[in-house]
């Protein structure tokens, strides 16, 4: 028979563990600490409820690091580090049911042990047999490892089923996006100051197909928009769509520097830096609700706002990688950042104040090239890129 305070003792146990489980939830840290002091306050006490205390841990252990690795993708969701993806929903799918399970058989278990019954909780308490000397680890290894065996096989399993799929979560996304790139679609075509010349465009195309073409990119999605705008900027929009200003242009020594401007902006592209700049600081709410000439103001925002210094850096180590492959000399670009560096030649334009320490970045882009170079091409002839500038400049004027 067990004492009555030997019994209430080993279910207050139980019932603390519950507290934990449920308090400790969004800090596992928390439960952990919990119940490492408990379990220390219980060793002096009578076998009864320090085997029960013992249980009521073991339990918990195996739960935080489940419940830990669950909160730290959760953080990592929330700052944009990682996506809603099938591993992500199967662990915290697989998750819940464990704490659901410890939920339940602790409550039955604080219960019955205040009836003074013995409660043995499947797998886990042969390790508690174990861990108070009451029996051998050597007989007690192989029922304590078939929990967490079937807690690997769960989560294999669960984190390899296309949950996102079977959520239709993808579908909600690319319809999002068949939108967005729609408005974008919308507010270029409506917007007077794009210059629609095809001869223009496909000299500009030309510029784009080099890198394509030398990094083997998939560029046939990429639409160019010159812009009768004198700042000296270029941009990538949503749905591959790449403003060059006439400013850039003319500001540009030739045609090698504007196609490094053109593979760093096709590396925002390419690497997901638009999509991400685009979600913090627009937001998918605000577009749905918005038609194309609102639509053109809050790309036009975006257009003068930067990305952040990783992005720019990887955009950079992208351009001269791809103007590499592609044969062109990737020096005139950086000649051409460092002279729209602060205090350089030129007044600071667009370009250099949305992409700051110009230098810096001229002088990391020599730095890529290496010592025996490959032969470089111009990325235009000398005769095309004079008459590109000449025709540019005729309709901007014309349009005066
Ligand atoms: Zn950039």
């Amino acid at each position: 028979m067990i004492a009555d305070d030997e019994a209430e003792s080993a279910s207050n146990a139980y019932l603390l563990s519950l507290v934990l489980l449920v308090g400790g939830a969004p800090l596992p840290i928390l439960n952990l600490l919990a119940s490492v002091i408990f379990f220390f306050g219980a060793r002096r006490s009578a076998p009864f409820s320090r085997w029960h205390s013992t249980q009521a841990l073991v339990g918990q252990l195996l739960l935080i690091p489940i419940n830990s690795t669950f909160m730290w993708m959760t953080i990592s969701l929330l700052f944009g580090r990682r996506e809603l993806d099938d591993f992500y929903v199967g662990w915290g799918l697989v998750m819940i049911g464990l704490n659901v399970a410890e939920l339940i058989a602790s409550i039955y278990a604080a219960v019955r042990t205040r009836q003074g019954v013995d409660v043995r909780w499947w797998s886990i308490a042969p390790i508690v047999d174990a861990l108070l000397g009451k029996a051998s680890w050597a007989k007690s290894i192989l029922p304590a490892v078939v929990m967490p065996v079937v807690i690997v096989v769960a989560m294999a399993g669960m984190t390899r089923i296309p949950w996102t799929g079977v959520f239709h979560t993808e579908k909600v996304e690319g319809r999002l996006e068949a939108k967005i790139d729609d408005l974008v679609e919308d507010a270029l075509d409506s917007d007077q100051q794009t210059v629609r010349d095809p001869q223009m465009e496909a000299t500009v195309r030309k510029m784009l197909g080099r890198i394509c073409d030398g990094a083997r990119l998939e560029c046939a999605e990429y639409r160019i928009h010159l812009v009768r705008d004198m700042a000296v900027n270029a941009a990538t929009l949503p749905g591959g769509h790449i403003i060059v200003n006439a400013g850039l242009v003319f500001a540009a020594p030739d045609a090698d520097a504007l196609t490094g401007v053109l593979a760093h902006e096709l590396a925002h592209a390419e690497r997901g830096h638009v999509r991400s700049k685009l979600l913090r600081e627009i937001g998918l709410s605000v577009l749905m609700g918005t038609n194309a000439e609102q639509a053109l103001l809050l790309f036009r925002r975006m257009v003068s706002l930067s990305y952040d210094r990783n992005m720019e850096s990887e955009a950079d180590r992208a351009a001269v990688d791809w103007l590499l492959e592609a044969g062109i000399n990737p020096t005139s670009f950086a000649n051409f950042l460092a002279s729209m560096a602060d205090g350089g030649s030129l007044p600071l334009t667009a370009l250099a104040r949305t992409h700051p320490g110009s230098e810096e970045r001229a002088l990391k882009i020599l730095d890529r090239i290496p010592a025996k170079p490959p032969t470089f091409t111009a990325a235009l002839t000398a005769e095309e890129w004079e008459g590109f500038k000449q025709s540019l400049s005729a309709t901007v004027t014309q349009a005066q």
